[in-house]
């Protein structure tokens, strides 16, 4: 694993023999809007975001080829899991088992949620890149979710920051700050809430920042207000979006937030996870998705999209029985796409004429 403070961007996936051939998307396109960025990094949160939301019990094994093939297609970071109590979160118990596998991946930059000290603790042992602790904005929901004030999560930061220095550790920490468009429980949450929030966790000692729309109530206006001004209190720090897909609006949303300046994005392949408090509710916009609207734009992510179909196809037999989500999967990709022959499907197994499936590839 690499130390992650002088991480930008990912590096181009190494070959690998047995793909078949390969469509990497490259910043090909002229890019008509100078706002936005030429490169892009899409962090991979099906593992926890997705897979705690889920009944399914995926094993260890599993995992790891799913970790594994996501590194081959050129993604280079992944939120391993959590370290929450087993008996909180059984899906994800086998957390540390394979953020001890990441870590021998070359240049794949490891993240972990942690929701209390002794969770940073273990991340720390296990030598996480970043470990991402949720706050959220709304207090009903904090108590609900955490049992804390967002105020006492904070201080758990600054004792998590102590102990980080004290270990002598380079694991960075971001605070993120949920709920940060609305919330289930107490409906609007108000954004100079969120910011204040925000300006707390970077003074507890938080590295990066982030800002979640955890129940997917945002929209693109919303979105570019927040971060906006967001941006203009965190610059840089302010690390990561992540949009949960629940109505629709996942991808405008993203959108809208890089023409704020933020170049980072959570997603879920697949689109799995929901949210206990909205049934039928999509988790993440979906990875594969994400890359095609990126890649379509010209905006570099270093990802291999035949590879990110190939592995859906695969997770959705893992979870046969739970709703995957996305759009990407049933159409394929455009013979007007950066790289794709005309002629032919380039060797994908995705659907690839009329939206007619020319491979039992996808269970979903
Ligand atoms: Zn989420």
């Amino acid at each position: 694993m690499i130390s992650g403070m002088a991480y930008i961007a990912p590096t181009r996936p190494r070959q690998v023999a047995d793909l078949p051939a390969r469509i990497v998307v490259r910043a090909m396109n002229a890019r008509h809007l100078s706002s936005l960025p030429s490169r892009a990094v899409i962090r991979e949160v099906g593992l926890r975001d997705g897979l705690q939301s889920v009944q399914t019990i995926v094993p260890t094994e599993h995992k790891r080829e799913w970790i594994r093939a996501a590194y081959e297609a050129g993604q280079r970071e992944i939120e391993i899991g959590s370290f929450v109590p087993a008996r909180l979160l059984p899906q994800l118990a086998d957390t540390a088992e394979l953020l001890d596998f990441a870590g021998t991946l070359p240049g794949l930059f490891c993240s972990v949620l942690v929701p209390n000290l002794r969770g940073a603790e273990l991340a720390l042992d296990h030598g996480a890149d970043l470990m991402l602790v949720p706050l959220s904005a709304s207090h009903a929901h904090s108590l609900a979710n955490l049992r804390k004030t967002p105020d006492e999560v904070v201080a758990e930061v600054a004792r998590m920051r102590a102990a980080r220095d004290a270990a002598g550790a380079r694991t960075l920490i971001e605070g993120g700050v949920g709920t940060a468009f609305g919330c289930t429980i107490q409906g609007h949450v108000d954004a100079a809430e969120v910011l204040r929030l925000m300006q707390a966790l970077l003074d507890a000692g938080a590295d990066r920042v982030s800002l979640a729309d955890t129940v997917g109530y945002a929209d693109p206006a919303q979105v570019a207000s927040l971060f906006e001004r967001a941006v203009a209190i965190a610059g840089d720090r302010l690390w990561c979006g992540h949009f949960h897909d629940t109505r629709g609006l996942g991808l405008a949303n993203v959108y809208a937030a890089m023409q704020a300046g933020v170049s980072r994005f959570d997603a879920c392949l697949g689109g799995i996870g929901g949210c206990p408090h909205a049934p039928g509710a999509s988790g993440n916009v979906a990875s594969e998705d994400l890359a095609y609207m990126l890649g379509s734009m010209g905006i570099d992510t270093g990802l291999d999209i035949g590879a990110l179909l190939r592995l859906r196809g695969r997770v959705a037999g893992w979870l046969a029985g739970e709703t995957l989500h996305g759009t990407l999967w049933r159409a394929g990709l455009p013979k007007t796409f950066p790289g794709v022959d005309a002629g032919h499907d380039a060797g994908l197994d995705v659907p690839s004429h009329c939206g007619a499936a020319t491979s039992s590839t996808f269970h979903a």
